[in-house]
């Protein structure tokens, strides 16, 4: 049976980190409706205007758009193990058409993991992170540091902090993740699938709790 799960949580948290290795655990598909409508930007010049003409009008792409693009994602895609979604559902109306993407699929979301810490230790992880400008891979120096100083493990490309790693923006962004998502939060939770991890520890650590809690998931579905 197909696991399907949300991954919820505020910019810090490690949400891809953890993504990355439950991925590779379990052979999930892993979904982000950002990296999807930056690959359609990328692959489908039409798109790309339409896209441009929005951003520019101070307008986001609605949630018909997002739903048809991300249904449209999954059903290009090997899913057979189940899959994770990031990014999605952020407000309840996209959540209920999550309900309806499942229910053409066939599947039913098995639990909302909420990543949650403080908001200093979401600033102090975000002010020492690192990018490489070349294949995009993301470094902090508090946990998964490059092997060298400065130089990324996989291309060879010298680190550059993130620009927008400014404090008072993290802060901001931090806050704003928090309040805007408390109302789909409460759904989930209304609905008894919202689970908790406080990830407020190191990779290893928050990864342990993660795999435990899925490994619950899993059973309460098989039964
Ligand atoms: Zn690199």
């Amino acid at each position: 049976m197909a696991l399907v799960l949300v991954f919820m949580g505020p910019p810090g948290a490690g949400k891809s980190t953890m993504a990355k290795k439950l991925v590779s655990d379990y052979g999930l598909a892993h979904f982000s409706t950002g990296d999807i409508i930056r690959e359609k930007i990328a692959s489908d010049p039409e798109f790309k205007a339409e896209f441009e003409a929005l951003i520019k009008a101070g307008k986001l792409l609605d949630d018909e758009r997002t739903k048809q693009l991300l249904l449209e994602k999954i059903k290009a895609s090997d899913i057979s193990n189940g899959f994770i979604l990031d990014g999605y559902p952020r407000t309840v109306n996209q959540a209920k058409d999550l309900e309806e993407i499942l229910k053409e699929l066939g599947l039913e979301l098995n639990g909302v993991i909420y990543f949650s810490l403080p908001e200093d230790v979401a600033v102090e992880r975000l002010t020492q992170r690192l990018q490489c400008p070349k294949c995009g891979k993301i470094y902090n120096l508090a946990s998964v540091r490059p092997k060298v100083d400065n130089i990324c493990d996989d291309c060879g490309a010298k680190l550059v902090a993130r620009s927008d790693d400014e404090t008072e923006s993290i802060r901001t962004r931090f806050r704003e993740y928090e309040a805007k998502t408390k109302p789909v939060v409460e759904y989930y939770r209304e609905q008894g699938l919202l689970y908790e991890i406080d990830v407020n520890d190191t990779v290893e650590a928050n990864y342990k709790k993660l795999k435990d809690l899925v490994e619950k998931i899993k059973s309460k579905e098989i039964t």
